[in-house]
């Protein structure tokens, strides 16, 4: 397959909140502004940003589990928002997701062996000798003893459970998995213990993640390249790299900042970030993050900044940093074609 496996072209999604027939129109929630990243296979493609940026949304939004207002997602060149229930079936195997909260995403009557084959019994029918050979398998492939297939959710660890979601996830034989808040839930040690379950599957079978995330050491940790979201829209897009050796953006520098810094004799910037998240139903004008941004000028509350892109092959939204003068028309529409691809 050429180009990307998933590309993501301004995907928008708006909540309207009340109006209703022959009512005026309510509110909006205006969760995705115009997002637009690809991932190829074989990649991690992290999403981070505080809660309520949007991140969850673009999940949702890759599984078809809700409507975009408007853009596309194309997986391996298809759109799936014109695919018929019973294509988006079949697409749906390429595409699985982990959640969460492992503990009810799975069904706290079936056992372990049973939640694992589950996906694969909605597309063909097992023998009981055949689910439980499948059940063994993935088991061992997530870490975990083919003699707990027995055992209920309620009788397994944290961690365990989460391993047994991502088996679930990959009974079906995904090309991506997305991965959303996978590890928040659990203790450092074993956030660390899953992350590089999910770095080894990915080494030994191919499969692209994108993985969302509030945590910047786990992206540091786990990513290839990272899309820093504000309030519904992408403000840096770069590889995790030069993401963190050098971040442009002022959101993205005051993230990284204020994130927990695991060797204490390394030097952490003095940025902060002032303030809470504004609300997406009235979001600010201009640039979202201006009310807190310590390098706003007046621009910034007129004007939205567009993703320019600069030389080192990322993208930047910001008036200050990353001026569009600074990159002409056609180097523009290269660079962007560029970042948007894994180097
Ligand atoms: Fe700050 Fe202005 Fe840049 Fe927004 S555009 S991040 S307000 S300097």
């Amino acid at each position: 397959m050429s180009g990307p496996l998933l590309k993501v072209e301004n995907l928008v999604k708006h909540y309207p909140l009340g109006g209703g027939f022959l009512k005026k129109a309510g509110p909006v929630v205006r969760a995705v502004e115009d997002v637009s990243f690809t991932l190829d296979a074989g990649e991690t493609f992290c999403i981070v940003g505080e809660s309520g940026c949007g991140k969850s949304t673009v999940a949702r939004l890759l599984m078809r589990l809700t409507e975009p207002t408007d853009g596309r997602v194309l997986l391996e060149g298809t759109d799936i928002a014109g695919l018929r229930k019973d294509e988006l079936h079949e697409w749906r195997r390429r595409m699985q997701m982990v959640f969460q909260d492992p503990y009810s995403s799975l069904n706290p009557r079936l056992n372990a062996g049973q939640i694992i084959t589950e996906p694969v019994e909605n597309f063909e029918r097992l023998s009981r000798k055949m689910r439980e050979a499948l059940a063994a398998e993935l088991l061992q492939k997530v870490g975990m003893s083919p003699a707990m297939m027995h055992r209920l959710p309620s009788e397994l660890s944290g961690g365990q459970r989460q391993r047994l979601g991502i088996a679930r996830a990959l009974s079906l034989n995904p090309s991506i998995i997305i991965a959303d808040e996978a590890v928040s839930a659990l203790d450092v040690s074993v956030q660390a213990q899953i992350l590089n379950l999910l770095m080894n599957l990915q080494e030994q079978m191919g499969i692209a993640f994108v993985f969302i995330s509030h945590d910047l050491s786990v992206v540091a940790h786990i990513g290839h390249r990272v899309a820093v979201m504000y309030l519904g829209r992408i403000v840096e897009l770069a590889s995790c790299e030069a993401l963190f050796a050098k971040p442009i953006h002022p959101y993205t520098e005051a993230l990284i900042a204020a994130a927990p810094v695991p060797d204490p004799t390394q030097v952490r910037l003095e940025v902060s970030v002032k303030g809470e998240v504004p609300s997406p139903i009235n979001p600010p004008s201009g640039c979202a993050f201006h009310p807190r941004c310590p390098l706003a000028v007046e621009r910034c509350r007129i004007d939205v900044p567009p993703l320019v892109p600069m030389a080192d092959g990322r993208v930047v939204a910001c008036h200050v940093r990353a001026p569009i003068a600074e990159a002409p028309a056609q180097m523009a529409a290269e660079a962007r074609a560029l970042v948007l691809s894994r180097p």
